[in-house]
């Protein structure tokens, strides 16, 4: 069904695709071995997510006064408590904007938007394809960030 209502005009309606599920390798970085993947199944338009390991993190903090990202750096090993990401276009490749929450030995968490610099130990990876018009993101002057087009 296609919305109607102005306010929710943009949203795309798409329907199930195909369903991967597999481990991403070892020691190599998160965000990019993701996007690696999914451009390697030439997905456009999907979702994914990852439990398990890293052995370092990198998360962002999107300051909205200076709409700028801050980034902390965790030099330990963490649990991927949740890893969720969206699969849409920038400059028609595909691209993750994803989220992390990870746990340290204490079973504290932290989260934030996933950065580069992050090392997998494990990454248990559940990609979801979306079939129909993929989204486009564009550099919004006003927020400093990359949002999907309406
Ligand atoms: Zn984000």
């Amino acid at each position: 069904m296609q919305l109607k209502t102005n306010e929710f005009s943009q949203f795309n309606v798409y329907g199930a695709g195909k369903v991967y599920k597999g481990r991403l390798p070892r020691g190599e970085d998160l965000l990019e071995s993701m996007t690696k993947l999914v451009k390697e199944l030439k997905i456009k338009a999907g979702h994914i997510q990852v439990l398990g390991a890293v052995r370092n993190a990198a998360i962002g903090y999107f300051n909205q006064d200076t709409t700028e990202y801050e980034y902390i750096d965790f030099n330990k090993p963490m649990e991927i408590l949740h890893c969720t990401g969206n699969i849409s276009l920038l400059d028609e490749e595909p691209m993750i904007h994803a989220h992390i929450i990870l746990s340290d030995q204490d079973g504290k968490a932290y989260g934030g938007h996933l950065a580069e610099d992050t090392e997998i130990f494990v990454a248990e990876v559940i990609l979801k394809e979306f079939i129909g018009e993929p989204k486009e993101r564009f550099i919004d002057e006003e927020s400093g960030l990359t949002l999907w087009k309406t």
